[in-house]
């Protein structure tokens, strides 16, 4: 069992525990994306192996009848091992996705896989029309170009800033620069995508209020997205007026997701430390 101060971040072990969750945050308005922990899999197995558990899983979301979505990571699904284990992997968790008429994500990895991973994305998008969506990086300077190649794939775009460190040629490092670009990239999605085909992945309220502005501005219906456990509360209230997603992550592999959450900001890893003391 996951222990207290680990479930505000992570739904639970089991597909039956973010379920449940799925079910108690749409209660508030807010669709779910679940995404199972796992990922930098070096063999076919264990690779294999989540691409099951996530067709399983959209078995479940169909059962429970949830409003939810997956999120799945290229490395989880067999990247790392060849490109074509991550294609064969996707190519089967998205047909189920159709059949069960779920959509899919595509979380981005570091730059080494950006190739792959937005060729694998156009493929399916193309194949399987409007189910399937992309997290893009602000901080990679090449996402300017990346943008204008896939405002005309029928899928979705997740801006997202950038949770990798890349190396300073190919990347904004610094905090400034990469708000700049993020919200210049927002501007572009709200002006050239389709309506339903942008996503706003933050918990940044500059960026959160600049959507607001987009959206008055151009009219382009679009989604915020956020992680469970973050801004829970404001989660919420934007739930009332726009359409709000949660990240869930759930599975066995908790902890070092769990860990990367409490050391990032000063306030989780107080939370995290209070919890433990039981104070
Ligand atoms: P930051 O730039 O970190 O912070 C800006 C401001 O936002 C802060 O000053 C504060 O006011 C507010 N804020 C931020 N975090 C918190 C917090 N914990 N509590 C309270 N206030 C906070 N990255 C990838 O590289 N690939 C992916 O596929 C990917 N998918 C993602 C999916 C979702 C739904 C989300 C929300 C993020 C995803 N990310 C992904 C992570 C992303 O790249 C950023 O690293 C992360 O979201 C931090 O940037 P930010 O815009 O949220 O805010």
């Amino acid at each position: 069992m996951i222990p207290p101060i680990a479930d505000r971040f992570v739904a639970g072990e089991s597909p039956a525990e973010a379920i449940q969750h799925a079910q108690a945050v749409n209660q508030r308005g807010v669709s779910v994306i679940l995404n199972l922990l796992g990922e930098h899999y070096h063999e076919r197995g264990p690779a294999d192996e989540d691409a099951e558990a996530y067709i399983r899983l959209l078995e479940d979301i169909e059962t429970a009848d949830v409003d939810a979505c997956v999120s799945v990571k290229p490395s989880q699904v067999g990247l790392n091992v060849g490109v074509h284990v991550f294609r064969e992997n996707m190519e089967r968790i998205t047909e189920q996705a159709a059949r069960r008429d779920v959509f899919v994500w595509i979380d981005m990895e570091d730059h080494t896989t950006t190739d792959a991973t937005i060729d694998t994305y156009e493929q399916l998008a193309y194949r399987y029309e409007g189910g399937v969506g992309l997290a893009i990086q602000a901080n990679l300077k090449r996402t300017e170009d990346d943008l204008e190649r896939l405002a005309d794939v029928p899928g979705k775009i997740r801006l997202v800033k950038g949770a990798y460190d890349e190396p300073a040629e190919i990347a904004y490092k610094r905090k400034e620069e990469v708000n700049r670009v993020y919200r210049e990239y927002m501007e572009f999605m709200f002006e050239e995508f389709d309506d339903g085909a942008v996503a706003i992945g933050s918990h940044d309220p500059q960026m959160i209020e600049f959507a607001k502005q987009l959206y008055d501005e151009y009219g382009t219906d679009f989604e915020f997205q956020m992680l469970m456990g973050v801004r829970t509360d404001e989660q919420y209230d934007l739930a009332r007026e726009y359409e709000m997603w949660q990240y869930v992550p759930y599975g066995g592999k908790w902890f070092s997701y769990f860990y990367r959450r409490a050391m990032e900001r000063k306030e989780n890893l107080l939370f995290a430390v209070r919890a433990v003391l039981g104070r």
